[in-house]
């Protein structure tokens, strides 16, 4: 085994265990909370390796270089998450392709996703992405749209609604952002009765905060840093 891979295999391992310390800590199974691991700007070769220890689920952010890997590893049997901002004009490289999209955050995207997905006879899952945090935070819908945008998903059979995203403002002391994680639990329990269907996962807890967001209800929490190491910057 090369350093690179057993590095990895270590740094995943150790994730996988604070989470599952965390969950147990909230009285929740370990196995009912998927670790992502976000490999933007890392190269395929770092997903491979991972791959072979057993590590399934990774988190991309970025249309043409998550499209690169897909191909190169096209042999894997990789779960891909896309997690990153997507312009409408680009769902159509997207929809169809991951198992799941976690940063739907307009009519417009989803509509694009709901077109491209019915054109191939698939249905891609999805999560509607909040701003809970409102001025301090750039991406996602407000709390308020959130109800109206989630009705006219439900019209979209090519797309399946199966839960929330957020992604809170970088806090020095993950402490602080434990009420949006809260927040973003209630805004699921709250549209489960609207809608009058299950929504299975909320996606949230990165690298500095995802011991919170595990004991606040995270079914998805997606790691970069701690297992890949700092982020090579983009070019
Ligand atoms: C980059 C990114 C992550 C991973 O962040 P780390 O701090 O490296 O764990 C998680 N979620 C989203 C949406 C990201 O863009």
């Amino acid at each position: 085994m090369n350093n690179r891979k057993a590095e990895l295999a270590e740094h995943a391992a150790q994730a996988k265990e604070a989470l599952a310390e965390a969950a147990n800590r909230s009285g929740r199974a370990a196995r009912d909370i998927t670790l992502v691991a976000v490999s933007k700007l890392h190269p395929g070769s770092d997903i491979r390796a991972l791959a072979e220890s057993g590590q399934m689920d990774f988190g991309e952010n970025y249309v043409q270089e998550a499209m690169g890997k897909q191909e190169e590893l096209a042999d894997l049997d990789v779960n891909w998450h896309f997690i990153g901002g997507l312009q409408s004009n680009k769902a159509k490289f997207v929809s169809g392709k991951y198992a799941l999209v976690h940063s739907v955050d307009s009519r417009k995207l989803a509509q694009a996703l709901h077109k491209k997905a019915s054109g191939l006879g698939v249905v891609q899952d999805i999560l509607l992405q909040v701003n809970i945090a409102g001025e301090m935070q750039k991406s996602g819908i407000t709390m308020e749209i959130l109800p109206k945008l989630a009705d006219e998903v439900m019209e979209m059979d090519s797309i399946r609604l199966v839960g929330l995203m957020t992604m809170p403002p970088f806090f020095d002391e993950p402490e602080r952002a434990r009420p949006v994680f809260s927040r973003l639990r209630q805004l699921k329990d709250a549209l489960e009765k609207q809608l009058g269907t299950k929504l299975p996962h909320l996606s949230m807890g990165m690298t500095g905060d995802f011991v919170p967001a595990v004991e606040e209800g995270a079914t998805l929490v997606r790691i970069g840093t701690r297992i890949f190491g700092v982020r090579p910057p983009r070019i």
